[in-house]
This record gives C-alpha cells, structure tokens and sequence, in this order.
C-alpha cells in the first residue's frame, strides 16, 4: 500500500494549518505514519487519494451509522439545498427534528440544537448552572465533553478534587468549579459533594464512556448518581453525543432505567452535518432564553441542510429499530474474532461491545476507569493499528478510542477485518 500522495498532502497542510489537521486526533500522533488523506466514502469503506480502499471502523467518529453516502440521506440534502443553505430563521424542520426526539426520549420535553457536541454540553452545564443558582459541576477523570474551557480540566496537586486546567489558556478560575471523582466509584463522587463549597449543580457523565476507549458505566453507579443528585437538588446530565442513536435507538438510556435531568446530544443526531442538541423537561428548558434568563444562541444553529440531514437519518433510524440487534450481533463477532486472534499468540485483550459501538484494549484485566485505561500496552496499539491500515482496514488512531459499526458495514468486512487482525498479531509476536 502506498501513501505517497498522503504524505506530500499532509506536508502542504502542515504549512497551513496547526499539524495539518482541524481535530488533534487526526494527525495520527499516537499511532504514528502519516494520516491518508480521504477522497470519499462509500457505504463502509474509505477511499484515500493514493486509491486505497479501506472498511471504515471510525465512520467519521460515529455520526455515519448509515455509513458513507447513504443515498436517502444524500438526496434530502440536495433537496433543502436547492432552497437555500441558511436563513436564520426558524423553519419546521426544526420542528420535526425535535418533535422526534421528543417522542423517542422520555426525559425530553423540549430540545434545543447548537452545532457541535462541545456546544451542546456548554450549554447543558449553564442551564444547569442557571437552573440551580450552583457554579460547582462533577465530571468524570476520562470522561470527554468538548473543549470548552470549564470541561478541558485535569486532575489537580494530591487528592485534591478541584479540576485544573489541562490545557494552557485556560484559566484556573474557570476550571475551579469543575470537581474530579473517578468514574464507576461512588465514594469519589460522594467526597466531591463534601469538598464543594457552594453546592454542586450537576454531575455530567457519559453513561457509555467513549472517549477512555469503551468503558461502561455500572447500572448500580448510574442509579446511585440519581440518588445523590436527587439528595442534593443536583441535575444528573448525560452527555449521550456519542451513544445516542449508537448503543441503542436512545442511547445509553435504551440500556438503563436511570433517567438524567438533562440530555446532550451530537455526532449521529446530524448524520455528518454539523449539528448538536441538548433537552431537559420543560420546567428546564424553561430558564432557557428567550423562554428565561439563561442565554444561549448560534447563528446557524438548526441549519436547514444540517437539520434535513439529521432528519432523514432519524427516519431511517425510527423506521428500523431492528438495525441495533444486527449493528450489536456484527459488533460482537467483531471483537470476539480480535479477542480470538489476540489468544492464539498469547497476547492479553479485553473487550465491550454496546449496540454499534465496540472497545478492545491490550490489557489484562477489566477496564472500569481511566487509570485501569492507562494500562492498555498503547505501544502495541500503534503497531497493529499501522498494520491493520496497511491490510485495508482503517481503525480509530488511538487506544482510547471506541469503533464504530455501520449499516453498510458487511458481515464479509468484519470477516476481513478479523483475518487482517490474524495476520497482524502474528506478525508482530513473531
Ligand atoms: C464527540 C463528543 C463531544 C464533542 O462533540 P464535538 O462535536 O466534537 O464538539 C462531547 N461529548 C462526547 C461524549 C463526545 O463523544
């Protein structure tokens, strides 16, 4: 495989753009080579500019469960272009957008779209702010919600529970109301209460962390999160960006019986199109300017492309609820034929599966939170993700990374990716 016109466009990039990428994560820094540059999709494969087809585990970070260029959804935006790409003013696509999302989740009343996930969750954490006159939030160590500035925050000096900032240009006055607890560990979240000094307004969490590699939150922590909010008059969030429409038709709350206060929404919600949201019952969603006090606002928010999108997508996704059970049954066949090929050369692997969504990690033992992440041999990671790309198959460049399976992904792909996994971890114990 060659990546000849990879390479010189990855330089010219590099010439103008930060690391010549848009998103960090792309410039393949953990994984190491050099990042094909992609001339188009179809269904589940890539195809880079040197001609390399690959079968596509990323699908653009989750947003394609339909995979690349689904036609139904390709022809509902070529219908709202022709009308024009954005106003600035309300349309009923919006309309029918939320009304669906209303229907599907029970714990929406009202939803708002932004467009980003980052944005959604922003905007969730000041309504929840707002809501509950607290400034303190609880976030989880692995956890990822966007880069907004109070959400960019690491693990302070010692045992200190008070978040600071894990990127420069950040202040540590804007970080100092985020309080760190571990996830699946309630005695963390529980100290983070009795270290807040003016309350705690909510606790945000991925209740199918994604973004630590797969990792699950525990049913028991979930439901003791609802408890201690509900003791302390705090809103549980859940940021479901990544599991909505993913782990389920409704995401992580299609699994639980935990109900969150506030929910955000993102990546599949606009079937590539840039489009976040975030809902919460109506007496929420009434703080919310114009209805209230809490400001939020966007420009393009609920853009007529973005939302004609979003919209076929979600028809597709109501109309087929079936595809969750055969995404799932892929998905697992997936990581087993990886677990499988990881033992016939004595090479450590755990893995989780979660509707469309699939983790493996070298490692040997469970992975409940972050530190239990840190352990995965990454270094091995990097070797088999450059040689699963040189096979043909294309998987997110990062150990801490979920992947993602699409309609249009084949039970022959995951065949040939399987066979690929065989191969490259016999070459790399050999
Ligand atoms: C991707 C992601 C975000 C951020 O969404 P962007 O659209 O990249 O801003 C927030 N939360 C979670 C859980 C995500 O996976």
């Amino acid at each position: 495989m060659s990546y000849n016109k990879s390479e010189i466009a990855f330089k010219e990039a590099y010439e103008v753009i930060p690391g010549g990428v848009d998103s960090p994560v792309r410039a393949f820094s953990s994984v190491g080579g050099t990042p094909p540059f992609i001339a188009k999709g179809e269904g589940g494969h890539l195809v880079d500019i040197d001609g390399n087809q690959y079968i596509d585990f990323v699908q653009s970070w989750g947003p394609l469960i339909f995979g690349h260029a689904d036609q139904e959804i390709e022809q509902a935006v070529m219908d709202a272009v022709k009308n024009g790409l954005s106003f600035g003013a309300p349309t009923q696509t919006e309309t029918k957008l939320a009304t669906h999302i209303v229907d599907m989740f029970e714990s929406i009343d009202k939803v708002r779209f932004v467009n980003s996930g980052t944005e959604a969750v922003m905007s969730a954490i000041r309504l929840a702010r707002g809501y509950t006159k607290r400034d303190d939030f609880i976030k989880f160590t692995g956890c990822y919600h966007g880069h907004s500035d109070s959400l960019l925050v690491q693990a302070g000096s010692g045992m200190a529970t008070f978040g600071s900032p894990s990127s420069p240009g950040v202040p540590a006055d804007l970080t100092k109301h985020t309080l760190l607890a571990t996830y699946n560990d309630i005695e963390s979240v529980k100290k983070c209460f009795n270290d807040s000094e003016n309350g705690v307004s909510s606790i945000i969490i991925e209740p199918i962390a994604g973004n630590m590699g797969l990792v699950p939150a525990d049913e028991a922590f979930l439901q003791e999160l609802r408890e201690l909010c509900d003791e302390h008059g705090a809103l549980l969030i859940f940021d479901e960006v990544m599991s909505g429409f993913r782990a389920s038709l409704i995401g992580a709350q299609g699994i639980s019986s935990v109900k969150p206060d506030i929910v955000t929404l993102g990546k599949v919600i606009g079937a590539g199109m840039p489009v976040g949201a975030f809902g919460a019952n109506k007496a929420i969603m009434a703080g919310l300017s114009p209805e209230g006090p809490i400001y939020q606002a966007g420009t393009l928010s609920g853009n007529p492309i973005a939302m004609a999108a979003g919209l076929a997508s979600l028809e597709k996704l109501k109309a087929n609820p079936e595809i969750y059970a055969t995404l799932e049954k892929r998905a697992t066949r997936l990581v087993e034929g990886f677990k499988a090929a990881a033992d016939a050369v004595n090479v450590p692997m755990v893995t989780d599966v979660r509707g469309s969504m699939f983790g493996f990690f070298f490692s040997d033992k469970p992975v409940k939170n972050f530190e239990d992440a840190l352990e995965n041999n990454s270094e091995l990671f990097g070797k088999f993700h450059g040689k699963m790309l040189e096979k043909g198959v294309y998987l997110a460049c990062s150990s801490f990374e979920t992947g993602f399976i699409s309609v249009a992904t084949s039970d022959e792909m995951i065949e040939e990716a399987i066979r690929a996994a065989q191969e490259s971890l016999k070459e790399l114990t050999a």
